[in-house]
């Protein structure tokens, strides 16, 4: 069902209204909850249609309790990527170590989910499309919390109202800005970007390009220090997904928004690098699907202002070296619209979102660290030492301590 226009239907009168900006993995998932609530819930999303693409990520912890409850779990686990291994190489190709999946994710087999990121956004978006009004290739041009609205009336304090890109204006109750890592919600709200912007010192292109080389099921990850590249075969079909990381001290903000300047900075930096990754640079300057950004975090002193909350990326993303960015979408979704349904007032519903919700973030964000030291060491002799530290993983169970992707237990929906 799509509605569209400033007219709602009987059943959506008494209703509170919800806009939320953003239909990639919190959008939906808040929209989900927050139908579920009883509120009447509009999802505006800046693309022409549901956006697929990017690198698998992964679900753990908290977030597969939050995906089970959404009883999406079965599905979910049918696009599950079960990988077989995961290969490190050196500088001239040669074999580090080569180890099981969970051994460097510190996934729990059988329990945590690795699937395509547009494969889970599709799920999402599939469970709520009906219920939830969507409106594509739009997105919010003004926001207006002050109060009068567009008859002229005073409403002070009891409003959003909203101006649209397409011009149509419509007033909600609440908005939520789902919109990622460079929200326009959050740079509407409390400013540019760099003051919440904390820039981890790498810089990454993704694409996908042809299976040339017969990888199946696998991930192989080659290092040079301040340099990666990898290959990710889903399955055993004829596409990779590929992955060209790099040191930089300062983010290369000239290439941001330059999708040329973007292929020229990667094919100069990679320039002499061995291994398959001149193919690699070759499949990049031909990609379509070419995905480009700075490794960073975002963290924010508070993550609303008035009738107006940030959710997901927008408000505490964490950075793919954490591999928790989707999780913690999730489970903030969820527990967001746990607040909402919980407190009728907003102001009340948002101070315990972050209350309940903020421990689990930093925890997850702290796990940055780890991740670069992993995957992406910046010296030669922090590429020694992890080098060293994974020949001994091979022989070593996978892990199944992860405090920080379980470390929230989820109130149960309705209930305080
Ligand atoms: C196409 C794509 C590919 C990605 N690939 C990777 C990857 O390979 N590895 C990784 O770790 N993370 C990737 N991410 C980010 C990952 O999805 C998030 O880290 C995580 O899932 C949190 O999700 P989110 O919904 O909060 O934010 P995001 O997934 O970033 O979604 C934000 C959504 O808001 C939309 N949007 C942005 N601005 C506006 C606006 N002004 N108005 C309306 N809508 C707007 C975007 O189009 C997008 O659909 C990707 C995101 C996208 C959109």
């Amino acid at each position: 069902m799509t509605r569209t226009g400033l007219s709602m239907d009987v059943s959506t009168t008494t209703k509170r209204t919800v806009l939320i900006s953003g239909a990639s993995i919190s959008g939906p998932a808040l929209a989900y909850w927050l139908h579920r609530a009883g509120f009447a819930v509009t999802v505006v999303e800046k693309a022409g249609a549901l956006r697929g693409g990017g690198y698998p990520i992964d679900i753990r912890g908290t977030a597969t309790e939050v995906v089970r409850r959404m009883g999406v779990l079965p599905r979910l686990r049918d696009a599950h990527i079960d990988s077989r291994r995961f290969t490190f190489l050196a500088a001239g190709g040669s074999e580090v170590a080569s180890v099981g999946a969970g051994a460097v994710a510190g996934s729990v087999e059988g329990q945590d989910l690795e699937v395509r990121r547009g494969d889970l956004a599709t799920i999402l978006y599939a469970t709520v499309r009906d219920d939830v009004e969507f409106l594509f290739n739009d997105s919010i041009d003004v926001l207006d919390q002050s109060g009068q609205d567009q008859s002229g009336q005073d409403r002070s304090g009891q409003g959003v109202d909203v101006t649209f890109r397409s011009g149509r204006r419509r007033s909600f109750d609440l908005v939520v800005g789902a919109d990622g890592m460079h929200s326009q919600t959050r740079e509407a709200l409390f400013g540019p970007e760099e003051q919440f912007h904390r820039y981890l010192g790498y810089a990454f292109a993704i694409f996908t390009m042809p299976n040339t080389f017969g990888l199946s099921r696998e991930v192989v990850l080659w290092n040079t220090p301040g340099k990666a590249a990898a290959l990710y075969a889903v399955g055993d079909n004829d596409e990779l997904h590929a992955f060209l990381n790099f040191h930089r001290p300062e983010p290369p903000l000239h290439a941001l928004r330059n999708p040329d300047a973007q292929r020229e900075l990667v094919a100069t930096v990679f320039a002499d690098a061995g291994w398959k990754v001149p193919d690699m640079v070759d499949a990049m300057r031909d990609a379509d699907d070419l995905f480009f950004d700075t490794a960073g975090q975002i963290r924010m002193p508070h993550w609303s202002s008035g009738r107006v909350v940030l959710v997901g990326d927008a408000a505490y993303a964490p950075s793919f070296l954490t591999g928790q960015g989707s999780s913690l979408a999730l489970v903030g979704a969820y527990m967001l619209a746990h607040a909402l349904a919980t407190h009728r007032d907003h102001t009340a519903a948002f101070a315990a979102y972050e209350r309940d919700t903020r421990e689990f973030v930093a925890m997850n964000q702290a796990l940055v660290d780890k991740g670069s030291a992993t995957l992406f060491p910046t010296t030669a002799e922090a590429l020694e030492q992890r080098d060293t530290m994974l020949r001994g993983l091979v022989t070593m169970p996978s892990a199944t301590a992860r405090p920080a992707h379980s470390a929230l237990t989820l109130p149960e929906f309705g209930r305080p």
